[in-house]
């Protein structure tokens, strides 16, 4: 199959974070900072991938701003024509680091916040006094005239401040705010006991997000991820495998998904050892299950084969054994009541802070 280019690269630059968020989808055996690609790897990987036509790139992590190289990095990729995107918890940012990420053409920055009360906010984070530096960084980022988005991951320590977590995104100054559920990889899987929501906060973290955005429409967009769990059909994860984006860790291997080394019998190219167009086109791991050959019986028969995909490899490993399982959230999933069940069963407990000496 001819997967054409993909569209987006997710550069995790490194897994080093001040923060410490329990609802973190990295790994739980991080990336040293010696083990990190150095700045003319990832020089070569974003021309590389300008090259095989990627149209967008991600800075990611841990948080991206703990590198130094975060400003070349920016000026290379935008030089090479890529739309440039800054997902950052914001600290480490200053206002000069701003504005020369704004100068080196940085064209969008996402903030990610705990809560909007500075108590809950460091104590989901981890970090004294994130939120202080979160408004600061809208604020810097609005000077510098660039695109902004709050990112808000939604659980159940802090989905009864939701109303007031939409308001913030206002008073940031942000265009768009996603209001996203925990996806359950990494150190968020870890923590699910304490970060599941219940049905009742699911159904109305819905409403409240309705009403915002009829309310605010012209103002803020509001996009929702909804939780897996009380879902009827999987998402479409990354847009299909091996079909839209790749991933690249702070070591240099390129991943189909952020997730898929959870799955253990694929094996993944590291940038470098072939060009990245052939790595994306020809690797044994992106063509696993790409398209529909690889799919159940289940879902090679239904109409949503092409909207979802099948749902999320990793989560039908986790909880089916078998990668190539449909999705167990979705509802036609033989294991999806097994599933539900499993998942409503999990003992409350607390959180358990990512932290390099925990991993
Ligand atoms: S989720 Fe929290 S701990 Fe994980 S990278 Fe983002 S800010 Fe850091
Ligand atoms: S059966 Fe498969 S393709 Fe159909 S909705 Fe469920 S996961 Fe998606």
């Amino acid at each position: 199959m001819n997967p054409g280019p993909p569209m987006a690269l997710l550069a995790e630059l490194t897994h080093r974070c001040p923060l410490a968020c329990p609802y973190c989808s990295n790994p739980v055996d991080l990336v040293r900072r010696s083990a990190e690609l150095p700045t003319e790897a990832w020089v070569s990987v974003l021309r590389e991938a300008a090259e095989i036509g990627v149209l967008h790139v991600h800075f990611s992590g841990g948080e991206p701003a703990s590198r130094r190289d975060l400003e070349a990095l920016v000026a290379v990729a935008a030089e090479a024509g890529l739309y440039t995107n800054l997902i950052t918890s914001g600290v480490g940012l200053t206002e000069v680091r701003i504005q020369a990420l704004a100068e080196r053409g940085l064209d969008h920055l996402q903030l990610s916040v705990q809560a909007p009360e500075p108590a809950l906010a460091d104590r989901i984070s981890g970090y004294r006094d994130a939120l202080a530096q979160k408004r600061a960084v809208a604020a810097w980022t609005n000077r510098a005239g660039m695109a902004l988005t709050v990112n808000a991951v939604m659980h159940r320590a802090n989905l009864g401040l939701l109303p007031q977590t939409i308001d913030m995104a206002v008073e940031l100054g942000a265009q768009r705010l996603e209001v996203a559920h925990v996806q359950y990889h990494g150190w968020a899987l870890r923590n699910r006991g304490a970060l599941l929501p219940t049905r009742a906060q699911a159904d109305a973290a819905r409403a409240i997000v309705d009403e915002a955005r009829s309310r605010l429409s012209g103002i803020l967009q509001t996009d929702y991820v909804p939780p897996d769990h009380f879902a009827q059909f999987p998402k479409p994860c990354m847009g299909g495998w091996g079909q839209v984006g790749m991933t690249i860790t702070p070591e240099g291997k390129v991943l189909p998904c952020h997730a898929a080394e959870t799955i253990p019998h694929l094996t993944f190219e590291a940038v470098g050892s072939r060009p990245l167009g052939e790595i994306w086109a020809d690797s044994a791991a992106f063509n696993a299950y790409r398209g529909t050959d690889w799919m159940s019986e289940t879902c090679r028969a239904c109409p949503r084969r092409e909207i979802d995909f099948g749902g999320c490899r990793c989560q039908a490993l986790a909880h089916a054994g078998d990668a190539a399982a449909t999705d167990p959230a979705c509802e036609r999933s033989p294991m999806n009541a097994e599933f539900r069940q499993r998942v409503a069963a999990e003992p409350q407990s607390a959180f358990v802070y990512r932290r390099f000496s925990t991993g």
